[in-house]
């Protein structure tokens, strides 16, 4: 039998992360969205609140709570906040590959600080040569003994000046299909955030360029085995990365039904509110079908994850789906606010801008669709 109901336990989790949400990261969102800069009462508070703790294992000092959660967790969050979602996406992004091709002596040494918040992560692959084909990077690694040396620039990076644990990915300057994945942190000589992104949306979330000069790396840091670092940090971004996008993409959609919902019954037209126009029930149903159809292909592949089945696959169609929709539910919220969708005293003129920034983190919808024709045709 195929149970789509959540446990008692999910559904106080998806409770308490709506009151996070609300209480703790509603009352920043008109700094963030003025200043663009990260608000560090928000990270603060996601870190007492453990969020950052989710997916960080119970022996490393987190609370091994999975992919269904945290996809409760990024839903409620981005409800409110795309941009604080999409900081905690990342974040946890940057963890995987520690979690999963770390040694126990990285593992000991990072996660329990990632999990309390004390240290925050970031995954460095994208470069100005390569983004969808990420084996275009030009970072290169040198070795020098037993420690490697690393020059370059990685761009477009979430969380750039906020973290300070970051997996990086860096090619051989040898060989062109060796590469390797390393963990960095900020007590390490040889690298710096340099150019901070003005984003149309999702604002408050930080991103910005890294560049390396010299960066010394110890072979103690090497995520996975020397010269197979792609393979590393591409899984982590076909299931972590593309599901925290789905997470971001469906909360967005919620907002945008909820925020359609409450102005249509206030707007009075014709002596009547707009909600009992057809044309906006219809375009009110739209949004409804599309978030329960990518909520069903989001909460698979998350349980998928949950009980280690490959969903990367998976993901590719929810992420396609439900970051395409999130663009096509918030241009219908603002088409339903009129002229007052346009003003940004009204939300969804935020969620207009939010939705632009979703599509190409974790691979555009065109590379979503390269993954998925692979899978028909394998
Ligand atoms: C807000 C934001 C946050 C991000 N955060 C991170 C981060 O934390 N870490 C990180 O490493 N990266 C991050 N990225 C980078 C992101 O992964 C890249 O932007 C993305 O992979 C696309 O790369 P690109 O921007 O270089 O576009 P390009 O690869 O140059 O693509 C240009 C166009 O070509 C299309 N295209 C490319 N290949 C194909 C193909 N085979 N078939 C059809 N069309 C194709 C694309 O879909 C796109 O329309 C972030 C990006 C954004 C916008």
């Amino acid at each position: 039998m195929i149970d789509f109901t959540f446990s008692e336990e999910q559904e106080m989790f998806r409770k308490a992360a709506r009151e996070f949400a609300e209480t703790q990261v509603a009352p920043k969102i008109p700094v963030m969205e003025e200043t663009g800069e990260v608000s560090d009462a928000v990270v603060k508070a996601l870190g007492e609140a453990e969020m950052m703790a989710l997916t960080i294992p119970e022996e490393y000092g987190g609370l091994g709570l999975g992919y269904v959660a945290r996809m409760i967790a990024l839903e409620e969050i981005s409800r409110v906040s795309v941009a604080t979602a999409m900081m905690l996406q990342v974040f946890a992004l940057g963890i995987e590959p520690i979690v999963k091709f770390g040694s126990e002596e990285l593992k000991k040494k990072y996660l329990p600080g990632l999990a309390k918040g004390e240290r925050l992560a970031t995954t460095a692959v994208t470069e100005a040569t390569g983004g969808s084909d990420p084996t275009g990077i030009r970072s290169a690694y040198k070795k020098e003994g037993d420690d490697f040396i690393v020059n370059g620039r990685k761009c477009f990076i979430t969380n750039s000046h906020i973290a300070d644990t970051i997996t990086i990915l860096t090619k051989s300057e040898d060989d062109p299909k060796a590469f390797c994945a390393f963990v960095i942190d900020k007590d390490m000589e040889g690298w710096r955030a340099t150019h901070k992104e003005h984003k149309v949306g999702m604002r408050g979330c930080n991103t910005g360029e890294l560049a390396f000069e010299n960066l010394r790396i110890p072979k103690t840091q090497l995520l996975g085995n020397e010269g197979k670092g792609l393979g590393v940090t591409m899984a982590a971004i076909g299931d972590v990365g593309r599901g925290g996008m789905v997470g971001c993409a469906l909360g967005l959609q919620a907002a945008c039904l909820e925020e359609s919902i409450k102005f249509s019954n206030e707007r009075v037209l014709y002596g009547k509110p707009i909600s009992a126009l057809q044309g906006i029930q219809n375009k009110l149903a739209e949004i409804k079908i599309d978030l329960e159809a990518g909520r069903l292909l989001a909460y698979r592949a998350a349980a998928m994850q949950d009980n280690g089945i490959r969903c990367s696959n998976e993901f590719a169609v929810a992420k396609y789906f439900t970051t395409e929709v999130a663009q096509k539910a918030a241009k219908m919220a603002v088409d339903i606010h009129g002229g007052y969708g346009c003003m940004e005293e009204y939300a969804v003129s935020r969620f207009w801008r939010d939705a632009a920034v979703l599509g190409p983190s974790a691979g555009t919808s065109d590379i979503m669709k390269v993954i998925i024709g692979r899978w028909v045709l394998a």
